[in-house]
């Protein structure tokens, strides 16, 4: 269980991120529900999280934005005097081939996907140091670990996070704060639904158990990972795929 504990998930409107806010309201935990431009999404998760019996709150925030995400996590700590629990899920894509790519789309998924997990981990590491304790779990993807042809952007953002979750780690750990990324493959969200269906045929063919997840596949995992029972697990990145990084 996680009474008592206080809980930022970014990207909680929708999709992996609304899913991970539910698995920790389940468990108690009071969870902040951040999102971007789905206030409507925002306050709906909000509302089954209360429905669960836990509380929480939302908040608006871009988070490649480094003092809106400063703003935002002192907000955070002034309503409820505590941070345990960081989930840096807020991702987009923009795919192209390279020659394709924008600079623009290159720095945009960077910015949402990358930089925002520096701006939030280095806002809240403040107030974890602070108390000694401290869970941030980083959603990174299976194409940040194989790469995937048409995401360059993408595929370096990820990596760019199984990097920055490597490094935490070993920064924070002397402080009792955890740092370990989830790999997700495909998942059924609104991010897998734009694929065109034949993309997601090919997919699935690369998939050893021959379907995409489902958000609650990688939520219980970040449940489990903000859990007392993963205290001795940090700098992990831990697959949820179906089978598809087998080394
Ligand atoms: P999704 O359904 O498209 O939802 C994305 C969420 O991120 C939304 O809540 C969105 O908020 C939020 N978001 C995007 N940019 C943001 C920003 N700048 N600031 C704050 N919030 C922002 O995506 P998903 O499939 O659930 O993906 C969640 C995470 O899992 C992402 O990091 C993604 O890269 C990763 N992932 C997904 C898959 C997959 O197959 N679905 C596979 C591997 C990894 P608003 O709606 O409010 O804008």
């Amino acid at each position: 269980m996680l009474e008592g504990k206080v809980a930022l998930v970014t990207g909680a409107s929708r999709g992996i991120g609304r899913a991970i806010a539910l698995a920790l309201a389940g468990e108690k935990a009071t969870v902040i529900i951040n999102y971007n431009g789905s206030k409507d999404r925002a306050e709906e998760t909000l509302a089954e999280v209360r429905a669960l019996g836990a509380d929480g709150m939302t908040i608006q925030c871009d988070v490649s934005n480094t003092a809106a995400v400063d703003t935002m996590v002192k907000e955070a700590v002034k309503v409820y005097g505590r941070l345990d629990i960081l989930v840096n899920n807020a991702g987009i894509t923009r795919d192209n081939l390279i020659m394709k790519m924008s600079e623009e789309d290159f720095d945009a998924v960077i910015g949402a996907n990358l930089k925002s997990c520096f701006n939030t981990i280095k806002a809240v590491s403040r107030q974890m140091l602070r108390q000694r304790a401290g869970r941030i779990i980083n959603i990174a993807s299976v194409s940040g670990i194989l790469g995937n042809a048409g995401q360059a952007n993408y595929a370096a953002s990820k990596a760019g996070v199984i990097g920055l979750t490597r490094t935490m780690a070993r920064e924070l750990a002397s402080r009792g704060i955890t740092v370990n990324a989830i790999a997700p493959g495909f998942v059924d969200t609104d991010m897998t639904q734009a694929l065109s269906e034949s993309v997601k045929e090919a997919a699935t063919a690369q998939i050893p158990l021959k379907r995409f997840g489902k958000p609650e596949d990688i939520a219980y995992m970040a449940a489990f990972l903000a859990s007392e029972r993963a205290s001795y697990i940090t700098g992990q990145i831990i697959s949820v795929d179906g089978g598809m990084a087998i080394g």
